[in-house]
């Protein structure tokens, strides 16, 4: 059986090579629409990542694999729960039966339509203009609500969608997890209002582009991230993207007057990109070959970006090159005031640019308006005010305009709704359980941080997390690296310690 099933398997991982091979090419194309392409290239190419997406929709629903997976069952039986060919069938299954219940004409539309979207979105951004996304918004909801209802027999119309990202987790995990999360953290915003507030009105200083990008470059090579098999580019919305195994790329965002923007993302992008990077070279171009889940993603971009990234010891060490690159807007700037300003705590309007301990609030409101539109409590044309009505319930503010209102993030605007946002506070979750742990294992971490050596980290994280890839999901890999499931108790306690250290005991 042997034999036979490793040539089955062969016939397998060949058939997913070209599946793999589409999606890259598709990711090129996307890359490219929100890098350099002409705003005259839109239209035909949302009309060519339809087409890849069809190509590649075809080959995953391909009546062959289910055949071939069906062969294959004796053979993952005959061996060792941990044999990588076990979890190489599981998740080939797992992809196979859920994009056997989408039409391939759905596929091809949403990924066109989508794609169209995100032009529009681009453009519409900077003129504050929400009625000219307002019909493609409109569409998307439907569309992600079919695209649920694909999936029949879920509790809640957003698991299916959820389940994409963050296999196995539901609104039924979620919403409790969130809503203890909330309850933790309002005391300690409200305290910390009450405490001086930090000074970081130099970080808004004229900073060029140029040395910013070189300053942050800089740090990500330190990281680990090999510019050997990748890059960096500029964008609207800074994400991570893979076309190979040995080519996954960055894009970032740079604000002249905001040094912090470009410089933590190109550290959170980085962070995604060594997990990438990471995974096992043996897995390249099978369906192991990617990060677990989206908040396993996330919690080694927020783990670089931030534990690493807005740490005392790493500013301390890194806070003199700074400086060096910027001598004239930092001349009067102290390091101890440089590592404040970068952790102030207040209330702010933008997701990607807020503190550690409100950023969560910003997660949690848009998981909220997602399920309401999706269960229909919410329409599209009430979305822009009921997101001023939470910010205003949740963080006390309210956003001059939609542009930092409901136009904020690309997610809505480039892919469905429902599932985009939930991974992004598991990941803060699970990042302080896995950094705990790898501390525990490497006491020495920290003082290496201290003198700008990332190795034995990375190292670990390599070794216990990346290489690893998809064979474990979120929650096997959760349990085998930390020994427990998911829980707040290290996130809070890590906050804790941290913003006690800054703003007196909390
Ligand atoms: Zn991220």
């Amino acid at each position: 059986m042997n034999a036979l099933g490793q040539t089955k398997r062969n016939e397998l991982i060949g058939r997913w090579q070209e599946i793999y091979d589409l999606a890259g090419i598709a990711a090129l194309s996307s890359w490219d629409q929100t890098t350099y392409m002409p705003p005259g290239g839109g239209p035909v190419r949302a009309r060519q990542i339809a087409l890849l997406e069809r190509l590649a929709h075809e080959r995953r629903t391909d009546s062959a694999i289910g055949r071939l997976l069906d062969d294959l069952e004796p053979y993952a039986e005959s061996l060792p729960a941990d044999h990588d060919d076990v979890s190489m069938v599981r998740v080939m299954r797992k992809l196979y039966e859920r994009a056997a219940r989408i039409p391939t004409d759905f596929a091809a539309e949403f990924a066109e339509h989508t794609a169209n979207t995100y032009m529009v979105w681009a453009a519409a951004r900077p003129r504050n203009d929400f009625a000219a996304v307002r019909p493609g918004l409109q569409k998307t909801l439907e569309m992600s609500r079919q695209m649920a209802e694909f999936f029949p027999g879920h509790a809640h119309i957003a698991d299916p969608l959820i389940d994409v990202a963050d296999e196995g987790m539901t609104v039924a995990t979620i919403r409790p997890l969130f809503e203890e999360l909330r309850q933790a953290l309002a005391p300690l915003v409200a305290t910390i209002a009450q405490r001086p507030p930090v000074e970081n009105d130099f970080l808004y200083r004229h900073y060029p582009k140029a040395q910013q990008i070189e300053f942050g470059e800089q740090i990500i090579r330190a990281f680990g991230y090999d510019f050997k098999r990748g890059r960096q580019d500029e964008t609207h919305h800074p994400y991570m993207t893979k076309f190979a195994h040995d080519d996954v790329r960055i894009t970032t965002r740079i604000d002249e007057q905001d040094l912090g923007n470009a410089l933590f993302s190109t550290m959170h992008e980085s962070g995604h990109a060594l997990y990438e990077l990471g995974i096992d070279a043996a897995y390249a171009s099978t369906p192991l070959d990617t990060g677990a889940s989206a908040g396993v993603h996330e919690s080694q971009s927020r783990l670089w970006e931030n534990i690493v990234g807005r740490s005392r010891r790493f500013w301390q060490h890194y806070y003199p090159a700074l400086r060096a690159q910027f001598p004239a807007q930092l001349a009067d700037v102290e390091w101890d005031a440089f590592y404040h300003a970068v952790n102030r705590v207040a209330p702010s309007l933008i997701r990607t640019e807020a503190d550690e301990v409100t950023y969560n609030l910003h997660v949690i409101i848009r998981f909220g308006l997602e399920l309401d539109l999706l269960e229909g409590k919410l329409t599209v044309d009430e979305l822009p005010e009921a997101w001023h009505a939470r910010y205003v319930e949740n963080l006390g503010l309210r956003a001059p305009d939609d542009r930092d209102g409901v136009l904020q993030d690309v997610h809505w605007y480039g892919g469905p709704i429902g599932g985009s946002f939930q991974g992004y506070t598991l990941g803060n979750i699970m990042a302080s359980q896995f950094y705990a742990t790898a501390l525990a294992s490497h006491p020495t971490i920290e003082a290496e941080i201290g003198q700008g050596r990332f190795d034995t980290l990375h190292t670990w994280l390599r070794e216990n997390i990346y290489r690893h890839g998809s064979k474990y999901t979120a929650q096997e890999l959760l349990a085998r690296v930390t020994g427990k499931p998911l829980t707040i108790e290290p996130y809070l306690a890590y906050l804790r310690t941290k913003y006690s250290d800054i703003y007196g005991p909390l």
